[in-house]
Order: C-alpha cells, then sequence, then structure tokens
C-alpha cells in the first residue's frame, strides 16, 4: 500500500509563497492518475511549474473535482479503475468544457480518433516526458481560453451572452473573455476574469465573499482568503491598491463592490 499523497491545495500554496504574482497567473490542474508513483511525479512536475494541482485517483473522484474544483484543465489517464477513460471523458463533458489532455498506454489510430470523439483536447502517449506534458497542456490551455469557448463563470454557455459591459475607462467582453482598461488589454486568469465580471454586472452593489464563492466558483466551503488573493490579484492588475480604490471597494466586514465611475 502506498501512503495517500498530499493535495496541493490553492489556500496551502498561498500561505506557503504568499499572495506574490505568481498565483496570479497559476494555472489549476486536476490530475487523474491511478499509479500512485505516476501521480505523485505528474503532480511534483506541474507544481513545479507554478500550477495549481489536485489530484484524483480514480474517475468518479475527478468527477466531482471537475463538478466542485472546476480546475483550468484536466489531465486523464485512460486506464482507470473505477471507470473507463473514455466513459470518464464524456461524463466530464457532461458537466465542463474544461480543456481534457488524455494520457494513453494505447497509441492505434482508432483509439485515439474515439478519444478526440469523446471530448479530448489533445492526447499524450505514455511513456511521455515531462517538456511534452507541458508543452501539450500549455497549447491546450491557450487554445482553450480563445473566444467563445465558454461564457459563463465557471465556463458554462459557449457561444451566447450579452455584448460588451463598459464602465468608465474598463471594457469587459464576456464572448472574447477579453478586458481591456483605458484600450490596453488586461491579461486575466479565468477566475480572475470571471470574478471581475461578476462584479461588473453586479457594478455598485456589495457582495459578500461567500456569495462570490457561491457564484463565482460554485463552492462554499473554500476559505474566503481564496477570494481577498484573487482580489489583490486584480486590483494589481487595474493599476490600483486597496488603500486607493477606483474600481474596487472593500466595504469592512461586508464585502467588496465594484463602483463604475461617475
Ligand atoms: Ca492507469
Amino acid at each position: 500500500m502506498y501512503p495517500p499523497l498530499p493535495t496541493h491545495r490553492f489556500e496551502d500554496i498561498v500561505s506557503r509563497i504568499g499572495p506574490s504574482a505568481t498565483v496570479c497567473a497559476m494555472t489549476s490542474v486536476l490530475v487523474v492518475e491511478d499509479d500512485p508513483a505516476i501521480r505523485a511525479s505528474l503532480i511534483e512536475l506541474l507544481a513545479g511549474h507554478q500550477m495549481v494541482v489536485r489530484s484524483s485517483p480514480d474517475g468518479f473522484g475527478a468527477l466531482r473535482e471537475v463538478a466542485q474544483w472546476q480546475p483550468d484543465a484536466v489531465v486523464l489517464d485512460l486506464g482507470l479503475p473505477d471507470l473507463d477513460g473514455a466513459d470518464a471523458l464524456k461524463m466530464i463533458r457532461g458537466l465542463s468544457q474544461v480543456p481534457v489532455l488524455v494520457a494513453t498506454a494505447r497509441d492505434d489510430d482508432a483509439e485515439i480518433i474515439k478519444l478526440l470523439n469523446a471530448g479530448a483536447d489533445d492526447y499524450l502517449v505514455k511513456p511521455f516526458s515531462g517538456g511534452q506534458l507541458l508543452a501539450r497542456l500549455t497549447a491546450v490551455l491557450r487554445r482553450c481560453t480563445s473566444p467563445a469557448r465558454t461564457f459563463s463563470p465557471g465556463g458554462g454557455v459557449p457561444g451566447a451572452g450579452p455584448g460588451p459591459l463598459v464602465l468608465g475607462e474598463l471594457r469587459i467582453d464576456p464572448l472574447a473573455r477579453t478586458v481591456h482598461l483605458a484600450g490596453r488589454e488586461i491579461g486575466l486568469t479565468r477566475r480572475e476574469f470571471d470574478l471581475l465580471s461578476f462584479l461588473a454586472l453586479n457594478a455598485d452593489r456589495v457582495i459578500s465573499k461567500r456569495q462570490l464563492l457561491a457564484e463565482v466558483w460554485r463552492q462554499t466551503y473554500v476559505d474566503e482568503q481564496t477570494v481577498d488573493v484573487h482580489l489583490s490579484c486584480l486590483r494589481r492588475k487595474l493599476g490600483e491598491r486597496a488603500a486607493r480604490p477606483r474600481f474596487l471597494h472593500t466595504v469592512r466586514g461586508v464585502g467588496v463592490k465594484l463602483v463604475s465611475p461617475r
């Protein structure tokens, strides 16, 4: 028996390295792999490249994580103890448009075509190098954050939604998932974009952190500090400080509101 592997939780990493600029750019990746040694090395590799990693040794655990944690990407092993990998993939697709990189031991054409048809964004044939995994993951993430892939917070409804939201110099385009400040595009992570969009849709209303966890993270058991970290990243990218806010105003003990400039 192998000892249980530690899960790399966002909060743990934040408390270890502090809410630095690196955290702002962190990508969350779910590793689904039943082999403990491979799982551990994947976690180490991805966490070593500033990614927030969680793992599941089986398919049902993976589905739970996709639904609740909503990672930015999934690395999915096909040979799982409880579910056939292709079935797990179809079930993930029933929940989310999250980019899925499949790791398979089988490299025959029919198998790969079946996987791509089932919704895989790309695949790797085992054994693969860490460099290859990182390159493919980066490519998949780049493709999948292109316009209209996801729209609503959490990435639900593709291709639908309102036009750009303009609040003074701030312009948020939900379809292109871009944000411009005074005409200049600012790069946001998926979660930062969802957070900003939700606050902008509710401009001038105070929103509690609990409500943000429910609406943007779609879960309430995450530490509220997670919201603080994302807000501070957003503030920095919007070029403002909590002490002198322009858009993001903290209402002490209540929450935060995005103020539209008069
Ligand atoms: Ca396996």
